[in-house]
């Protein structure tokens, strides 16, 4: 048995292991075979096995496995809902138990000998749009818990299982190809952005991975190197200002995306000695190293502090500094600017990198980039985001990827699997241009339907903002007001946190846009959102710490700024509200409320509606009390649920455990909304929940009509609201009301969209 501290370790392996084997490219069969032998070696059960549907049938047939003692006679199949593997394919539940032989429904199958000595059993539903096109089975001789952990991985494994069943004709035809045919290479990475696209790569090589020129001493003294060094940044600052004003002049990039190329600016034109330019030349006095050096190791050393930083998003600033890096080192080493998108090619671009960097988000805004493939990168990185938004598919994940591609290289990605193949035949790019109509059909379909109440139901549906696209995307989709604006976003922007005037931009910028009201979030601050400049104590646990409004307690003088900001930007018809996040206290509200007051008086200015975010579930039994003191409630159920059901959002170990649709979270939202209609209380949910199709139907299902969702999900969102009336609604709540798990829960949901449109599930 592994011991519990290197499981961890196993787990991370595993999973790297059997991409090795897709990416390998040998065939389904062969993956397999691979994929079960992995598992059973590494956690120890004695049988592993995969179950798949043949195409067309609601049959499982037993397509590889480890572990049994004879050779089957006959193909192993089993019907839907037959013995307990069946039954896991018909609820698309999994199943663990320590004495399965035992459940009523199990059966034993003939053809294979030794499985009743496995009584210890492990099944997950290998789950596809909604149709379960597989199970995953593991068992054990032994009679021992079988650790949630194990399960974690094991579902972790189904999803990818999941994506390679879908192009699991493609594998198979290329692993049947001849020697001389066979030239498509495969890789399986995560898919972050859906959608697919064939083109040619782009490869946008890092200057960080040459280190040749780091070994050699330099050729001319200190004061020679930082010479070099500070006419690489004066260029590097001149071409920046060009481009920016290019880019202005081409109105090629909403405002937002614009600040980013004028922070990286801002962080060229710093001169004090903590600043880029200080750490680097002061590199060159105490290393007596070259100017290229100290940009690679003054800059890595910079990158390193954010790079390791506990929140996702200032992880994600390091690639700003290497970006910045890059420049500096082309200028250094006489190449020309940054690297382009060569002007002569026609084909879609597909752009491939270790990281994809701010400076490529000008690349991406170019019809001709289709898609994007990187080595590391988080989802919520700048690029990563955009490139959801224009509808690019992006796959990130693959290791050595810069390596086994080339400049020119024709390739496919597919975003919903993760999938890319690397010089596809012919036959392949048909079906993958097929599939790429298909989707954009479904897109089309959403974006084209038109909103009437007629037809469903009357539902207002907002957007979340924060990230530089999201105004641009949401104003296309024809939304008049913001539901939540996240101003921490804006807020990482700055080197420093922005004045009273800067914020007042800011707000009444964002609110000229909008027709309607701007609900502008006060300072999200700690725990998963940090920004550098603050400095912010480490805490045992810091989810459960110094956040939000706790933040805005703390250092009232920041506090004030923003809300007096909010007001002066309220002028000229602005129509903001302000909303307070994560209150837990009364005392909270009502010290926000004194303040505004106090400011209102101060400027002679007219107070804003006032709401909280209901993210605390300390909040839910006192909502009578809050509706007397504020304007509206928001629910924050990102949040909510975490703190309802006691389980990290980030977690990896627990992670399997946060779901919006757990029982309890249908019932606190129940209640919430009951409330808050008692008391006449406008509440709406601005959680990531409200923007997936499932969330959005349990959402109205349960009474809602208010919902602020990520701009690119308002089509999807306004589609179902078209779809479903309130007499069905009640019936259906009902019915979800009744399930005591969140996998029935999600399965209704998954069952009513279908009804209502495939394409829902189809899309994701
Ligand atoms: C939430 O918690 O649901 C929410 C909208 O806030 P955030 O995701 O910014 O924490
Ligand atoms: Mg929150």
């Amino acid at each position: 048995m592994p011991t519990n501290v290197d499981r961890e370790h196993l787990h991370l392996k595993i999973v790297q292991e059997i991409s090795d084997f897709v990416n390998k490219s040998t065939g389904l069969d062969t993956i397999l075979k691979g994929v079960v032998s992995k598992i059973s070696e590494s956690l120890h059960f004695g049988i592993v096995s995969v179950y798949i549907t043949d195409a067309g049938t609601r049959n499982l047939r037993l397509a590889a496995s480890t572990g049994l003692k004879d050779k089957f006679k006959k193909p192993v199949t089993l019907s839907e809902g037959e013995g307990v593997t069946g039954m896991v394919f018909k609820t698309m539940r999994p199943f663990v138990s320590m004495n399965v032989s035992s459940h009523p429904q199990y059966k034993s199958i003939a053809d294979i000998q030794g499985e009743a000595q496995h009584d210890c059993y492990l099944g997950v539903p290998i789950v596809l749009n909604n149709r379960c096109v597989g199970v995953l089975v593991g068992q054990t001789s032994e009679r021992r818990h079988i650790t949630p952990a194990e399960q974690t991985l094991f579902e972790i494994i189904s999803s990818r299982l999941a994506g390679l069943l879908e192009v699991a004709d493609t594998l198979d035809r290329l692993h049947t190809q001849s020697i001389v045919e066979h030239t498509t290479r495969t890789y399986q990475g995560t898919g972050a952005s859906p959608g697919v696209t064939v083109g040619k790569v782009f490869l946008v090589r890092g200057l960080f991975g040459r280190t040749g020129f780091m070994a050699a001493p330099p050729d001319s003294s200190p004061t020679e190197e930082k010479k070099r060094l500070l006419e690489a940044f004066s260029r590097v600052q001149r071409d920046m200002k060009d481009l920016i004003s290019v880019l202005n002049k081409d109105r090629l990039l909403s405002k937002d995306e614009m600040e980013i190329f004028e922070a990286h600016q801002m962080l060229l034109s710093s001169e004090s000695p903590d600043s880029v330019r200080g750490v680097l030349l002061s590199r060159i006095d105490e290393g007596k190293v070259s100017a290229e050096t100290a940009v690679v190791q003054g800059i890595e050393s910079i990158a390193a502090r954010f790079e390791h930083h506990s929140d996702r998003y200032v992880r994600e600033k390091a690639q700003d500094f290497r970006d910045i890096g890059e420049k500096l080192l082309h200028e250094l080493l006489g190449l020309q600017g940054s690297p382009e998108v060569p002007e002569e090619t026609d084909a879609p671009i597909v752009l491939v990198a270790q990281e994809i960097g701010p400076s490529f988000v000008s690349m991406l805004g170019k019809n001709r980039v289709s898609g994007v493939i990187t080595e590391r990168g988080g989802e919520t990185s700048h690029a990563v985001i955009i490139a959801k938004s224009l509808g690019i598919p992006v796959v990130i994940g693959i290791d050595n990827i810069c390596e086994l591609v080339a400049s020119g290289d024709k390739v496919i990605i597919d975003g919903r699997t993760g999938f890319v193949f690397v010089n596809p035949d012919e036959a392949l790019i048909g079906e993958y241009e097929s599939s790429g109509k298909r989707i954009e059909e479904i897109r089309h379909l959403f974006e084209t339907d038109e909103f009437t109440a007629h037809g469903g139901i009357r539902a207002s549906i907002t957007a979340n903002i924060g990230f530089p696209d999201d105004v641009d995307i949401a104003l296309r989709h024809g939304v008049e007001d913001v539901g939540l604006f996240r101003t921490e976003f804006a807020f990482a922007r700055f080197e420093k946190p922005p004045g009273v005037d800067e914020q007042t931009t800011i707000y009444g910028d964002i609110s000229k846009r909008f027709s309607g009201r701007v609900t502008v979030r006060t300072l999200d601050m700690g725990a998963d959102k940090m920004l550098p400049y603050f400095n912010i104590p480490e805490e045992e646990n810091p989810l459960l710490g110094l956040r939000a409004i706790r933040f805005s307690m703390e250092y009232l003088d920041l506090f004030r700024e923003q809300i007096k900001s909010i007001l002066l930007a309220a002028t000229d018809g602005a129509r903001l509200r302000i909303l307070l996040p994560m209150v837990s206290n009364i005392w909270e509200v009502e010290t926000a409320r004194q303040i505004m007051d106090d400011i209102a008086a101060e400027v002679d200015l007219d107070i804003p509606p006032l709401g909280v975010m209901l993210e605390v579930p300390a909040l839910v039994p006192l909502i009578d009390e809050y509706s007397e003191i504020v304007d509206f409630i928001s629910v924050g159920t990102n949040d909510l649920v975490q703190y309802l059901l006691a389980v990290d959002r980030n977690s990896t170990a627990v992670g399997h455990l946060y779901t919006s649709f757990h029982p309890a979270v249908l019932r606190v939202l129940d209640t919430i909304r009951k409330s808050a209609g008692k008391n006449r209380t406008e509440v709406s949910i601005c959680g990531e929940l409200a923007g997936s199709p499932k969330g959005a139907l349990l959402i109205f299902a349960l009474g809602y009509r208010n919902l602020s969702v990520s701009p690119y999900r308002i089509p999807v969102v306004k589609f179902i609201s078209n779809r479903i009336s309130r007499a069905g609604l009640l019936s259906f709540k009902k019915h979800l009301m009744e399930q005591k798990s969140e996998s029935d829960i999600e399965r209704l949901l998954a069952d009513r969209l279908e009804e209502i449109n495939p394409a829902l599930v189809e899309l994701g």
